[in-house]
């Protein structure tokens, strides 16, 4: 089998042969290649010591990356690779960092030292595939296999038990039963891992697509209750309301799998209905209800996000979108729609509605998406017009509001405030001319 390696890729390979030195494209990108996928970076191995490199890239530039672990990124117009030395890892007795690096001069070594079978094939094109671990195999039957001791490996490090999903997840592969087995039971140690990293690997499983396949494979290893001990109450639980044929976390699921893929709405999905199991109560007639849901939805997603230490701007989109799950149309005008633009926001209104179809799909059939195909409509001629939508939009502002003799203070924000009301409904009233008279009227009444 032939991989067709990117020039730059091949320059490197040849530099290093050119001084005597084996080098070869490993890991991801031969896997992804042989998978007719596109690779997201070309990574390199090599018998070359990090020095000796620094001295035959020194035509280049060169990013020392991480010389005491034997890799250097060499820039060639702007794209990077990174090149790292053959290395036997050892002593993790923390399950997170290896002790020490020691560097080899076989390959196999450094194959040995990777975490799955699909992800420890090299390749060049004088040798082919190197692949001493059946890699080719597994990739051929869909199969994550640790290579070697799954229970070793994992104890070498606990975040490969996450990539083991992810990579379930986005190349739809299942788990080896050994490797399955072994994640199973060292799942508790997950929490050993930084949260940064576990946040990665989430939004790598929430962004493929069947999302719901990963997350599903986090719970049945027992990781899920490490990771997101709230979701994980979810599952099983019985709704019983005629509104749902599912339990919380099944629901949650088809949710999920119905929104595009961006990370805001995945979350969103994920964790809209977090609070039911905290909110049920039942009725004399033995029906389930979740008053409040989405209010303790938001701050518990708040919970979530701040752990994994997500951004600000992404935990913001997503209390909103919780909050704001159970927005309903059955009255639609102008104002409630901008009332709820404002609310939202513009970079979020759309995604309110894509998540509130997928709710919709995700609840018991007929599915009726009226109330949201109305509304959304109504949100894009209000977009397409341009209509005035906040206090911002208005023809006049606080300044114009003194020079007509309102004095400073609360009174300012109260009339443009009331202005807004009128604009929101009626578009045309926003002229400077009515707008000052309108606010005369309201002045006197105050
Ligand atoms: P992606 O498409 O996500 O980049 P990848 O397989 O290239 O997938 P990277 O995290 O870029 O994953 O790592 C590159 C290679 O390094 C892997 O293919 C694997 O051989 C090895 N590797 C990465 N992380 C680990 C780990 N935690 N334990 C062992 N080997 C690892
Ligand atoms: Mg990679």
């Amino acid at each position: 089998m032939k991989i067709q390696i990117p020039d730059k890729a091949n320059k490197i390979l040849e530099i290093l042969n050119l001084h005597n030195y084996d080098g070869y494209v490993v890991g991801g990108c031969v896997r992804d290649s042989i998978l007719g996928r596109k690779p997201r970076d070309w990574d390199i191995c090599t018998n070359c010591r990090p020095e000796k490199m620094m001295e035959i890239f020194k035509s280049f530039k060169v990013i020392p990356t991480g010389l005491k672990h034997g890799t250097l990124t060499v820039v060639i117009d702007e794209e990077q690779f990174e090149i790292t030395t053959y290395r036997i890892e050892e002593a993790y007795t923390d399950g997170r960092h290896p002790e020490k690096v020691e560097f080899t001069n076989n390959l196999r070594e450094d194959l040995k030292r990777r975490d799955f079978t699909i992800n420890a094939i090299a390749y060049n094109p004088k040798d082919g595939l190197v692949d001493c671990f059946n890699g080719i195999d597994d990739i051929s039957n869909k199969i994550i296999r640790c290579v070697g001791n799954p229970i070793e490996r994992f104890g070498e490090d606990y975040l490969r038990m996450l990539r083991a999903v992810r990579f379930s997840g986005q190349l739809k592969y299942k788990l080896h039963s050994e490797t399955f087995l072994a994640v199973k039971r060292l799942s508790n140690n997950i929490i050993k891992i930084s949260k940064e990293r576990i946040r990665e690997e989430l939004n790598k499983i929430l962004l493929t697509e069947k999302p719901s396949d990963g997350i599903r494979l986090l719970n049945d290893t027992g990781l899920l209750k490490y990771i997101m001990p709230e979701l994980e109450k979810c599952v099983n639980f019985k709704q019983m309301n005629p509104h749902h044929d599912k339990d919380v976390f099944e629901h949650t699921m088809y949710v999920l799998d119905n929104t595009g893929e961006d990370l805001v709405i995945r979350l969103s999905a994920l964790m809209h209905d977090i609070a039911k199991p905290l909110c049920f109560s039942i009725d004399e007639k033995e029906i389930g209800h979740f008053y409040s849901h989405h209010m303790k939805g938001m701050d518990i997603a708040e919970d979530i996000l701040r752990r994994l230490k997500y951004d600000n701007k992404t935990i913001e989109a997503v209390k909103i979108l919780v909050k704001e799950h159970m927005a309903r149309y059955d009255k639609v005008n102008p104002r409630i729609i901008k009332r709820l633009i404002n609310r939202v926001g513009l970079e979020n209104i759309e995604r309110l509605f894509e998540l509130q179809m997928a709710d919709i799909i995700g609840g018991k059939a007929p599915h009726d998406f009226s109330s949201i195909e109305k509304a959304k409509e109504l949100y894009l001629k209000i977009i397409t017009e341009n209509q005035p939508l906040s206090v911002k939009d208005l023809e006049i502002n606080g300044y114009d509001l003194i020079k007509i003799g309102i004095p400073k203070g609360k009174e300012i924000g109260i009339i443009l405030n009331a202005l807004l009301d009128e604009v929101l409904e009626n578009p045309e009233l926003n002229k400077k001319e009515v707008l000052i008279s309108e606010a005369k009227l309201i002045f006197a009444k105050l």
